[in-house]
């Protein structure tokens, strides 16, 4: 039985006083003993915490409490085990890193693609004159997207802006995009109308939230999720694998870390592959002195080490 719920929220909403609000709301979670990662930025909130059932709805009270986050919709996931090990609160610039900081420019507050919810996006992704369009980035696309979307070759959301002249293709349709809980489509989208689409629709809540509402009717593979888990199941009506071995290429949807603390990659890699390479991404992590034991779980969240920064920051960019 799940002991712990997992909260994915964000909320585009004007916070004035960002820098001491982040300080503030680290001893809050603090306090009510949750675990997780939140950004805040001028722009707003941007969250994933875990705790006791208890603990997360006392916090989300407290969010719906504040007027500038009365709105906020989270997507509640029940978990065996915490999804973090530590509670971070940070001030950015952004909630979602973008690279759009200019509010004059892009303010999903102002103008942002029409909200869908899941059984809409779902009567309406297989009609001739729609576009599905993932953007999210590749590591995350390769593991799971729906059918038939269109996705994009990038590391990292902040390199969707440039992205853009390849969907002139598509100006004459109606683009629905989606991601993993919506705050990129929130951006995405406004980019869009920005660059002159007119008809510009957003999953709300994203991939997380249709997975729940509408059954992930026609989402292919696994949904990759920002903590220890790497991936959710999405898809209850007709699930299939897209995903391949990292290492022989045979179809998987296994998502491990390496087991070179050093390395800590995540990547798909099937059971027959993760016996020989010992949970390894390569030859040389395998031999690596620092090499944990492999489980066959290629979970290793209980004991935390320390990870390839370069690696991290990577991560830590695409929030
Ligand atoms: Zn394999
Ligand atoms: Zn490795």
């Amino acid at each position: 039985m799940a002991k712990y719920n997992t909260l994915l929220y964000y909320c585009y909403s004007t916070i004035n006083d960002a820098e001491q609000f982040a300080a503030d709301h680290l001893k809050f979670c603090k306090s009510l003993g949750l675990v997780g990662r939140i950004i805040v930025a001028d722009e707003g909130l941007n969250g994933t915490v875990s705790g006791p059932a208890d603990a997360c709805k006392a916090y989300m009270d407290a969010v719906h409490a504040d007027e500038r986050f009365k709105h906020t919709d989270f997507k509640i996931d029940e978990v065996d085990e915490l999804s973090f090990v530590k509670m971070h609160v940070r001030y950015k610039a952004e909630i979602v890193h973008s690279g759009l900081r200019d509010p004059k420019i892009i303010n999903p507050q102002v103008k942002t693609g029409k909200h869908l919810e899941p059984k809409d996006f779902l009567a309406m992704k297989d009609q001739d004159d729609v576009v599905i369009l993932d953007v999210r980035s590749n590591y995350e696309h390769s593991l799971g997207k729906f059918r038939n979307a269109v996705t994009l070759d990038i590391e990292n959301f902040r390199d969707f802006p440039a992205k853009i002249n390849e969907l002139a293709q598509y100006k004459d349709k109606k683009i629905l995009t989606y991601c993993t809980g919506g705050i990129k489509c929130e951006k995405a989208s406004a980019l869009l109308l920005h660059e002159g689409f007119e008809n510009v629709y957003q999953l709300h809540g994203g991939i997380i939230k249709y997975g729940k509402e509408a059954g992930g009717e026609d989402f292919e593979g696994k949904c990759y999720v920002f903590d220890n888990r790497l991936s959710v199941d999405v898809n209850s009506v007709n699930p299939a694998v897209i995903s391949k071995c990292f290492n022989c290429g045979k179809t998987t949807d296994k998502m491990i870390n390496c087991a070179n603390p050093e390395c800590n990659e995540h990547f798909t890699q099937c059971d027959e592959c993760g016996t020989v390479m010992k949970g390894c991404c390569s030859d040389a992590c395998k031999v690596h002195p620092r090499k944990r034991e492999y489980d066959g779980t290629g979970y290793y969240v209980k004991v935390p080490q320390p990870v390839n920064t370069s690696k991290r920051a990577k991560i830590q960019l695409v929030e």
